[in-house]
């Protein structure tokens, strides 16, 4: 039943989403104009072509895109900051690898590389095919550290390559985004930093307090619109989600908002019930705009490494997820774990958390990512 994917329109937006085939790193420019403004205007400039380019994937274009620019600051230094821990742990074990007069790649050194990688939380697969990149280059030659480290970066790049990330906007009326996950994940400091964003780049924004179950979530979704400016629709303590989800979009609509985006809760009594929960608040806001959700994002933990996995397997089952925000990158020494997210949920990772802050949010780049991951 994946009617949901099929009914929006594609197109760029803040924090620095771009066409999937751009080499752009979404990054603060050298002038003077804020961050948000910054990334909206160079989207609001992109044509019909330009879209277009963002739903070709980007796997085979990958390897030939040009490197990011890691000195000009912004988001990529963010990015980098926030995978320090993971590109620390990750470069010291595959450094000690290496002698100053370089290293033989041969059958030990691929061992050595692949249990090294591992600790990243990469998974198996991600691995293995890391390794089997690095032999198919460099068996039988010396190579340098660098080296090395050049060829992981492209071999990440091009594992990560996805289509655009980009939220998919509805044609016309509210945009309505449903965020999941499993309590303490991130989901609504999430929705805070997202919701700002959009809120900076001109567009109406909503809030809705699904999270019903814990009042603490609730108030907490509350100071976030104050900070923001934004409206929020909030239940009664212990309200049905379901009536907050529908009158939030009710609300949206009233208004003529350009986005709602509705909180939900991580952990019900029981599984069973969250998993009935999250469909019955699918359904209630298909009553009120037929395409919607627009978007459905799972918010993953980066910290819990391969157990964020596990943990969404429910919710990606249930909930008819549409893209993954991986966060709390910055605590995280397992940001490796974007592989096999990648591999396993076949779902775009849209947005990385980078922090509590509200402008620690950035737009998914795989390029960017890479390179943040394992560069010197
Ligand atoms: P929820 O239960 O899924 O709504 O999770 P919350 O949004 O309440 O977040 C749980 C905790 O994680 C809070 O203390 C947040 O401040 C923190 N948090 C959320 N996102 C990030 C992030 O990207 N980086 C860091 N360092 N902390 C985060
Ligand atoms: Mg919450």
């Amino acid at each position: 039943m994946a009617f949901w994917r099929s009914k929006k329109n594609k197109e760029n937006d803040a924090l620095g989403h771009k066409s999937a085939a751009s080499s752009e790193v979404p990054e603060k420019q050298s002038t003077s104009q804020p961050k948000t403004e910054a990334a909206e205007s160079r989207n609001e400039n992109k044509g019909p072509a330009a879209q277009s380019t963002a739903d070709e994937p980007t796997a085979s274009a990958a390897r030939s895109e040009p490197k990011p620019k890691p000195s000009s600051g912004g988001l990529f230094s963010k990015m980098r900051g926030a995978l320090s821990k993971t590109r620390q742990t990750l470069s010291t074990d595959i450094r000690d690898l290496f002698k100053a007069e370089g290293t033989l790649v041969d059958d030990d050194f691929l061992k050595e590389l692949f249990s090294r990688l591992i600790r990243t939380d990469m998974g198996v697969t991600s691995a293995e095919a890391i390794r089997d990149d690095v032999a198919t280059r460099l068996r039988a030659r010396v190579v340098s550290l660098e080296e090395v480290l050049e060829t992981i970066t492209q071999q990440t790049q091009t594992m990560l390559a996805q289509e655009s990330t980009g939220i998919q906007y509805t044609d016309s009326g509210p945009t309505v985004i449903l965020v999941v996950g499993v309590n303490g994940s991130g989901k609504t400091t999430s929705i805070g930093k997202l919701a700002n964003h959009l809120h900076q780049s001109g567009r109406k924004v909503v809030l809705g307090a699904g999270d019903t179950f814990r009042a603490a979530a609730v108030e907490q979704l509350t100071v976030w619109a104050g900070r923001i400016g934004c409206e929020i629709v909030t239940g009664k303590p212990e309200a049905d989600p379901a009536s907050v989800a529908y009158q939030t979009v009710d609300k949206a609509l009233a208004i003529g908002a350009d986005i709602a985006i509705i909180d939900t809760a991580g952990r019900l009594q029981t599984q069973v019930n969250l998993m009935q929960q999250l469909e019955k608040i699918r359904r209630v806001v298909e009553k009120k705009i037929d395409t919607a959700p627009h978007e459905v994002l799972l918010v993953l933990d980066a910290t819990a490494g391969q157990n964020a996995i596990s943990q969404a397997q429910g919710f990606s089952d249930a909930a008819g997820c549409t893209g993954i925000v991986l966060a709390k990158l910055d605590g995280s020494a397992k940001g490796g774990v974007i592989l096999p997210i990648r591999e396993k949920f076949q779902l775009p990772v849209k947005f990385v958390g980078l922090g509590e802050g509200v402008d620690d949010i950035a737009a998914f780049d795989a390029a960017a990512f890479a390179k943040a991951l394992f560069a010197q």
